[in-house]
């Protein structure tokens, strides 16, 4: 009798100067982007300069955790560290601030979710003191 394999840990992010009120944030259930002071525009991912204007003028703030389903996939054959999730959906969401972002995307039934759907943000515990913005369909 053999004895089974453990899972391999999943890769957690690590919080660095710039995306460490991203972190602290989500452990408080508050999704937040950085805006442009200068140009206005809203930034995902965190960085140093806006993509933009290249102002270095940014400042974080909270969006309304809404937006929409821009594109996505149902993952069958998940990568180490995430087997026992599968089928699990995985997709780019557009937050009503502008910026597009990867995120998890949970829903009772699969099938419901689709291109334009509405989503709104929740956090999940990935362990390590991180949590995880992940959208699921507006009720
Ligand atoms: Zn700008």
């Amino acid at each position: 009798m053999s004895t089974p394999t453990p899972s391999p840990a999943k890769p957690l992010p690590i919080p660095n100067t710039e995306t460490a009120p991203f972190w602290d944030a989500a452990r408080e259930g508050r999704l937040l982007v950085q805006r442009c002071r200068a140009c206005g525009e809203h930034i995902f991912y965190p960085r140093l300069l806006c993509p933009h204007c290249m102002s270095d003028a940014l400042e974080w703030v909270e969006t309304s955790g809404r937006g929409t389903v821009y594109s996505f996939t149902i993952v069958h054959k998940a990568p180490p560290g995430f087997r026992d999730e599968a089928p699990y959906a995985v997709g780019l969401v557009d937050l009503a601030e502008g910026p597009r972002l990867m995120t998890r995307i949970l829903a009772d039934d699969l099938d419901r979710i689709s291109v334009g759907l509405p989503v709104e943000v929740s956090f999940t515990s990935a362990g390590g003191g991180i949590d995880l913005p992940v959208f699921r369909a507006c009720s």
